[in-house]
This record gives structure tokens, C-alpha cells and sequence, in this order.
């Protein structure tokens, strides 16, 4: 068993976060495998070097010990980039000149998984006014879904404890592989990572079960295998909502600093047991 735990380095890991590394890595230990990190900081606008060195030192806080040294993406553009190419050949991206405001004014835009669906505008385009924009206008390049999805046929994942899913990824529309100002998207990034690690199985929040969908595609188009997967909990606040990365008090570090032992909360994350004032939302 190969587990992973993919922080984003855009700022201080959270209660979430910890509990998604304990799952992981005890999981990986349980079962006498691997336990791996990668630095998902392919956003080179938001990524920061010290919230790497602090994500570091809060997994080894917590006791966490993992395999070799961590991957970071930012050195695996060439990989991403060899993907889309791939993809491109097949004739399943095109480029996308749209802006987020040009993508607004589209009334017409319904919603998928992960919010407003793309009208498709740019699918429309000739090849020669693709060549003519590609060279001067800032652009992403997008997965053409309906190619994409009948390239594939039907797909299922196994999700664990709960049996057979089958994805769907035409709800996401076309979605985008790699943008203006990166050259992968989380979902291509990712998707090729975990093959490219030998990840056996994705332990991740409830909140990414929908990108399994995209993830499951990409692994049939590109040949890769696919992984087990486990959808898990997600620790909310005081206020009853999910945690995220401005919530200061239940950053890792102010824990930390509150001379929490990180130890002992490993074990209670692993136990699915949460500091008083959280709760674990189970999906
Ligand atoms: N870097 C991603 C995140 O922090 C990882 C998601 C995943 O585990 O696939 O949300």
C-alpha cells in the first residue's frame, strides 16, 4: 500500500489537514507500506517556501514519519506539459481565450460539481483562428468532456467501505488542463502524480469526491492506473462549517504555540476523536 498527503503551500495547515495526514499515513503504516508527500505547489503565484518548511515541521509535530523526500510539482512541469500534449494529439483539448468575466456573462452557464460549467465557447473556434489567437492572446487549454468522456466509455472507482462508484464526469463540463498562469490544473497535476508515485490508495477530504470523477477520466485517457479511494470526514469549527485555511485558531501552529501535544492528537484524529469546539462532518 502506497498512500500520499498532498499539502498546497498557500498557507498554514489545519485541523482538516492533520486528519487527512494521520488517515494516511497510519493506513500506509497498518499495512507495513509507504507513506509519501508531495508539495502540490504548481501555483507558483500563491506557493511559498516557508509554508513548505511549516507543513514539514507540523506532520513531524504530529508524529508522522514519511518515505523518502518529498515531490514537489514545480519540478514536474515537463511531465504535465508531455500529458496535454498527449491529449492533444488525441484531439481532446482545445484553447480557451475566454475570460472569467466573458464566462460570467454566459446566463446560460449551468452549474456543475465545482461550480459554473464552461459554455464551450472557444470549442466552437476554427483550427486557423486558434493559430492566430494562440500566438498573441493569453489562453488555457481546455478538455473537450463529450470527446473526452466517449473516448473512454463508462468508469467506475472503488471507493472504500462503500463499494463501486461510477463517475461522472460530463456533469464537470469542459474543464481546464492547464492555465493562464500555471501550466497544469490541480486535476492533470494530480491525476499524473499519483500514478507517477505508485499511490495505491487517495485518502482525501469529502470535499474532492467530485474531482475523482475528472481524476478517473484522465487515468483512462492517459493510460494510468487507477487507485482505490477514500472520501473522508471533514472537521468543522465552532460554527458548524468546514475548515479552511483563514481559520488561525485551528491552524496547526497555534496549536502548537497553545502547547497542544501533537502527538496525542494524532492518536485522537486517528480515533476520529477532535479537539472540543470541532466536529467531524462524515459524509
Ligand atoms: N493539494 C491538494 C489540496 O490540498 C491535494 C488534494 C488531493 O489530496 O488530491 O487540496
Amino acid at each position: 500500500m502506497r498512500t500520499r498527503f498532498a499539502p498546497s503551500p498557500t498557507g498554514e495547515l489545519h485541523l482538516g489537514h492533520a486528519y487527512s495526514a494521520v488517515l494516511a499515513h497510519h493506513a500506509a503504516r497498518a499495512a507495513g507500506g509507504r507513506f509519501l508527500i508531495r508539495i502540490d505547489d504548481i501555483d507558483g503565484s500563491r506557493s511559498r517556501e516557508e509554508y513548505v518548511a511549516a507543513a514539514l515541521a507540523d506532520l513531524a509535530w504530529l508524529g508522522l514519519e514519511w518515505d523518502g523526500e518529498p515531490i514537489c510539482q514545480s519540478v514536474r512541469l515537463g511531465d504535465y506539459a508531455a500529458a496535454l500534449g498527449t491529449l492533444r494529439a488525441h484531439g481532446l483539448v482545445y484553447p480557451c481565450f475566454c475570460t472569467r468575466a466573458d464566462i460570467a456573462a454566459s446566463l446560460s452557464a449551468p452549474h456543475g460539481p465545482a461550480g459554473a460549467i464552461y459554455p464551450g465557447t472557444c470549442r466552437h473556434l476554427s483550427e486557423a483562428e486558434r493559430e492566430r489567437r494562440i500566438a498573441t492572446e493569453p489562453h488555457c487549454w481546455r478538455l473537450d468532456m463529450t470527446r473526452a468522456a466517449a473516448r473512454a466509455g463508462e468508469l467506475q472507482w472503488e471507493e472504500a467501505g462503500q463499494g463501486i462508484r461510477v463517475a461522472d464526469p460530463l456533469a464537470h463540463g469542459d474543464i481546464i488542463l492547464a492555465r493562464k498562469d500555471a501550466p497544469a490544473s490541480y486535476h492533470l497535476a494530480s491525476t499524473l502524480d499519483d500514478a507517477m508515485m505508485g499511490v495505491t490508495h487517495v485518502l482525501r477530504g469529502a470535499d474532492l469526491i467530485a474531482s475523482t470523477d475528472v481524476h478517473r477520466l484522465l487515468q483512462a485517457l492517459l493510460g494510468l492506473p487507477t487507485t482505490l479511494y477514500r472520501h473522508h470526514g471533514l472537521i468543522c469549527g465552532p460554527d458548524g462549517k468546514r475548515l479552511a485555511k483563514r481559520d488561525a485558531a485551528a491552524s496547526l501552529a497555534s496549536l502548537r504555540a497553545a502547547g497542544v501535544d501533537g502527538r496525542a492528537l494524532a492518536v485522537d484524529l486517528a480515533a476520529g476523536r477532535v479537539p472540543a469546539g470541532y466536529s467531524l462532518q462524515n459524509p
